[in-house]
């Protein structure tokens, strides 16, 4: 069995000005080919997949030349048209190469928005289908942030979502593609899917599935995996950042050759969600700045800390407004991550900066009116980290201290502060 191996990730928030191009998916370690590519993510949908796929000794994956996430990570806008046709073009010229194969994996997040193609990721599984002929089996595994339509499926046989925010079961989800890939290629599984658009588009900010509201739909969605084996749901939550087409909630069911049921589980679990919108919608409680700030000072007065001022616009790192409002306050020992302003990490860079040396620039702002201006910021350089091979020779970041024991990281890009879930475990 000849599984080829391919990946074309990005969350793309079309709003923000700057553009993802082919030099952003371009740097040390990236495109990733062969054992390279299939050692991405050892703990994520690739790790999963390769794992169980390596269990069958009669599977061979071949790693076509995939480009890895771009340097901008999430913070960027519109993927060019050129780096999607480059790309993909290669993917395709690669598969063209090495074929026949009996199945492809594609690893994707479902929230790529391109230039001039409606609907990224089921356009590479149709040119993809075009290659590999219909006999063959395409699975791909998704991120619940994923904007997605009929589209996908109409040319792939298998999804594979990720059922929890934060995503604890992205390995998960890629030990099923790889189970199921390998069945369908073996005759044991025949997909058989239905799928609803529900009609809602939600912020991001309140679709934590630890709470009971958006825990309701993943329980629902497990008792349902639970009860009827070979039976998968993807809820896909939807990505907000992106003025697309497909945007917005959207459920899968896959089982195996049994289209009723399908469809029977599909519909329940569309007029679920649908009964459950105003619960869902009213998940999380949103505060104003200046009483976000004011409670944080009052709990950390208090002893009770940490405490998290979370920015619910999603990519934040440009906006001010938080900054602004601690200075204004005078609030102590609060880490700002992060600002991102790479004109001043290119001053620091100039200058060289290091370690105890006086920082003082307006830092963040001005890349549209939700941003707000940049703020004063004095202070001293608390660290400088050493450049690695992917920062291309420049700054990735610099961290400041300043005021009452307040420290503030200004990044290059937009960076999205994730907890470390082993440490969190433990
Ligand atoms: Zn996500």
């Amino acid at each position: 069995m000849r599984i080829a191996v391919l990946h074309l990730v990005h969350e793309t928030v079309t709003f923000l000005p700057n553009e993802t191009t082919v030099d952003d998916f371009i740097y040390e370690g990236s495109p990733a080919k062969g054992e390279a590519l299939l050692q991405i993510g050892p703990k994520s949908y690739m790790g999963g997949f390769v794992k169980v796929a390596r269990e069958h000794h009669d599977v061979e994956l071949t790693g076509i030349e995939s480009p890895l996430e771009p340097k901008t990570g999430i913070g960027s806008g519109w993927v060019t048209n050129e780096a999607y046709e480059l790309f993909v073009g290669k993917m395709i010229e690669e598969l063209k190469a090495q074929g026949p194969f009996d199945g492809v994996f594609l690893a994707l997040h479902g929230a790529m928005a391109v230039t001039g193609v409606a609907r990224p990721e089921a356009e590479l599984a149709r040119r993809v289908r075009e290659v590999i002929g219909p006999c063959a089996y395409i699975a791909a595994t998704f991120d619940p942030h994923g904007n997605e339509d009929e589209a996908f499926l109409q040319a792939a046989d298998l999804a594979f979502t990720v059922k929890y925010y934060p995503h604890y079961d992205a390995y998960l989800q890629g030990t099923r593609a790889a189970r199921t890939l390998i069945r369908a290629i073996k005759g044991e599984y025949k997909p058989t899917h239905a799928s609803r658009k529900v009609p809602l588009i939600t912020p991001t900010v309140i679709q934590w599935t630890g709470g009971p509201a958006w825990m309701s739909l993943i329980n629902r969605a497990l008792t349902w995996e639970a009860l009827e084996p070979d039976l998968y749901i993807n809820i896909f939550f939807g990505f907000p950042w992106a003025d697309v087409p497909d945007a917005g909630m959207f459920v899968q069911v896959t089982t195996n050759g049994d289209p009723e049921l399908a469809a029977e589980v599909v519909e329940e679990m569309s007029r679920f969600i649908w009964r459950k919108k105003d619960e869902l919608i009213s998940s999380t409680t949103i505060v104003s700045i200046p009483e976000a700030v004011a409670a944080a000072a009052q709990a950390s007065k208090e002893g009770s800390f940490p405490v998290v001022i979370a920015d619910h616009s999603d990519r934040s790192g440009n906006a001010t407004w938080i900054l602004a409002e601690v200075q204004r306050q005078g609030a102590s020992d609060t880490l700002f991550a992060t600002i991102t302003d790479a004109r001043t990490l290119d001053q620091v860079q100039e200058r060289k900066l290091a370690v105890g040396d006086p920082f003082d620039f307006a830092v963040g702002g001005l890349v549209d009116p939700s941003a707000g201006v940049p703020v004063n910021i004095r202070g001293s350089i608390l660290h400088v980290p050493k450049l690695r091979g992917r920062d291309g020779g420049r700054l990735p970041f610099v961290v400041v201290g300043f005021g009452n024991n307040n420290a503030l990281i200004v990044s290059r890009y937009l960076t999205q502060v994730k907890p470390n879930f082993e440490l969190a475990a433990r």
